[in-house]
């Protein structure tokens, strides 16, 4: 699932596109949105907010998308055609982007943007990041460490790659529930997240590692079944969350105190072929 650096990443390409250039091509392929055409209208800007995207016309709308599990907006050429995953089309006389398998797409006044994007926490990437909120969020929710960082309501733009990541290398287990932690400890955990995360959203292949090279990229994170890169312990993966609500997470039983209480201890295979291409 794209994390909040991809987003930012998107929001800034589609705003170095679109912004001040009307619109010559608008087709919505989504329900109750289809019959909409903005065609002739300017985008003032795009911007990303945790994982939403939000594209701010001259009329005073706002085209809303989330990109959800494998969603993603491509830049092509001004004649790209839409094909069937396909969910938005928006193009200037030198660019169309493609919305393909757009996991949500709204059309709202864009003084109405707090009904889609209000419940968000403190934006990791945002001009407005607040740490210190972020901590009291953590340190009120009533959960495991690990669901609180997932959690987009407490801070946005952190998802499974980065929860993983920042709770290894802060040698917590993310079972931990997060009231029981210190303040101090919270607030290295944002600030580890925020840190990668910084680090990131200026690049396509995301590392936590230092290193860029195919399969050096993470510590934990789809590296199930595959040797820790600090104690040689076998790295897991496990749910966590509440139910309906679970989510998966990456971690070291030796280096993050021991199998997380949702983890069978069973031998476990790796997710996918490849580290990098599991994107939960
Ligand atoms: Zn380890």
């Amino acid at each position: 699932m794209p994390e909040g650096d991809t987003v930012w990443r998107t929001a800034r390409r589609l705003h170095q596109v679109f912004a001040g250039e009307p619109l010559t091509r608008c087709d919505l392929r989504w329900p109750e949105l289809s019959t909409l055409d903005f065609t002739g209208q300017r985008t003032l800007a795009v911007i990303s907010r945790g994982k939403h995207l939000l594209h701010r016309l001259d009329s005073g709308w706002t085209i809303h998308s989330h990109l959800r599990m494998d969603g993603q907006w491509r830049i092509e050429k001004p004649n790209a055609r839409a094909n069937a995953q396909t969910r938005a089309l928006l193009g200037t006389t030198e660019w169309t982007a493609l919305g393909q398998r757009l996991g949500m797409l709204d059309v709202v006044h864009t003084a109405d943007e707090h009904t889609l994007v209000g419940h968000l926490g403190p934006d990791v990437l945002g001009p407005d990041w607040n740490p210190r909120l972020a901590e009291q969020n953590l340190i009120a929710a009533a959960t495991t460490i690990g669901a609180a960082l997932l959690d987009q309501t407490n801070l946005a733009g952190v998802g499974t790659l980065y929860a993983s990541e920042s709770l290894f290398l802060e040698k917590l287990n993310p079972w931990t529930p997060a009231g029981e932690l210190p303040a101090q400890r919270i607030a290295a955990i944002i600030d580890r997240a925020h840190r990668l995360l910084q680090a990131n959203k200026d690049f396509a292949v995301q590392s936590t590692t230092g290193s860029r090279r195919h399969g050096e990229t993470g510590y934990v994170h789809a590296r199930n079944g595959q040797p820790c890169r600090r104690c040689g312990g076998t790295v897991r993966v496990a749910m966590i969350g509440p139910p309906t609500r679970e989510r998966t997470m990456f971690y070291c039983p030796g280096c993050q105190g021991g199998l997380g209480p949702t983890d069978d201890g069973r031998p476990q295979q790796r997710l996918g072929s490849s580290g990098s291409t599991y994107r939960g």
